[in-house]
Formats: C-alpha cells, sequence, structure tokens
C-alpha cells in the first residue's frame, strides 16, 4: 500500500504571517483533541514530523465496517508546511494540464506545457514569481496556479498535509477540518492531494 496525503492549502497568505496562522491552527486542532500536541518525526515521509491523531480522533470519525483505524498506522501525522509549498507529489498521480482560457488539455508529456510548468514550480519554490505558462493551442499566458489541474498544485505560502487520514470530505467525518482551517485563518483554503 503506498502512502498518499490530503493537504488543505491556504490561499493568499503573506509570508510574514504563515508561522502565526500555522501555530493557530495547530492550537485549535489540538484543544479540540484532533491531533497530539507533540511532533513526531516518524509520522510524516521526507519531512520533519507531524501532530498524530488526537485523543478526540475516534468520536469525529467514524469508521465503516471493515476500516482499519488509521490513527493507528505509523505515518499518520498532521504536517506543517510553513513557507511557500508546492504540491510536488501530485505528479504521481496527475491526470494533466488544462488551459485556463481555451480549455485544451495536456498530458504529462506534453514537453510545450510541461517544461514552463516545471520551471513555474522551482521559481517559486526559490522566491521568484516568474510563473507564466502559454498554452500552445491559444497562446494565452497564464500563471502556474490558474492552470487547471487535478490535483491542485498549491503554489501558497502555507499548508497542512495530512498523511495517511480518510478523505477530509467523507461522510465519516461529523467535522470539516478543512472549514475549520479556513475558519481559524481567516482565509480561503484548496484541498489537493499526493501520492508516494
Ligand atoms: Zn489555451
Amino acid at each position: 500500500m503506498s502512502d498518499w496525503y490530503e493537504a488543505v492549502a491556504v490561499r493568499d497568505v503573506h509570508a510574514n504571517e504563515s508561522q502565526s496562522l500555522a501555530d493557530a491552527v495547530i492550537s485549535r486542532l489540538v484543544t479540540d483533541g484532533i491531533i497530539q500536541s507533540e511532533i513526531d518525526s516518524e509520522t510524516v515521509l521526507g519531512g520533519d514530523g507531524g501532530h498524530r491523531p488526537g485523543p478526540r480522533i475516534e468520536s469525529v470519525y467514524k469508521r465503516s465496517e471493515n476500516e482499519g483505524p488509521f490513527w493507528s498506522l505509523l505515518t499518520n501525522g498532521v504536517e506543517v508546511c510553513d513557507g511557500r509549498w508546492v504540491n510536488q507529489f501530485g505528479f504521481t498521480c496527475f491526470d494533466g494540464f488544462t488551459c485556463p482560457a481555451c480549455s485544451a488539455h495536456f498530458q504529462l508529456d506534453h514537453d510545450a506545457v510541461a517544461d514552463p510548468f516545471s520551471k513555474a514550480i522551482g521559481s517559486f519554490l526559490d522566491g521568484g514569481n516568474d510563473l507564466d505558462v502559454v498554452c500552445p493551442s491559444c497562446n494565452t499566458s497564464n500563471a502556474a496556479p490558474n492552470w487547471k489541474t487535478a490535483p491542485h498544485f498549491g503554489f501558497v505560502n502555507l499548508a497542512f498535509q495530512f498523511w495517511n487520514w480518510p478523505p477530509l470530505n467523507s461522510d465519516s467525518w461529523n467535522i470539516d477540518i478543512p472549514a475549520l482551517i479556513a475558519s481559524v485563518t481567516g482565509h480561503n483554503v484548496l484541498v489537493t492531494y499526493g501520492r508516494l
């Protein structure tokens, strides 16, 4: 079984407020018993560690029959990604790029789009904002975050990765975690995902 995450990416966060907003979200999730306060380096893959599910997780998520408890998994952390974040593991489960202007669709191996898109990711992570990708079909230039992709690549200053948690929009939850994060931060969020 491969590992995956859902990520709640917080939009339009300035670099100088990402830390305080991250702290506010973690504090709220800990207070609500959804995550533990400690950071455990074993709970995420490739990052600095994450928060395991908290003491109230079984009262906010109802398992279906035959569904194992994700809170018993080794990799089950909530990872704070404070600073420029792109959903890089989205490429492993990616269905291509759709131009926001003309809706032309390009596969991942279409270099005329994939190359500038990859460059935009590199530029963003390096602190730049050279994000334009020209559509080979209609010649319109749009910033990479505005291209339609599934999963979305984020391009945000703050994200929370939920490693191996069930889909956050599942009916099995009796709380709406993305909405809670939007409420605590005062920003819109988008939910995306990636797989290793
Ligand atoms: Zn186009």
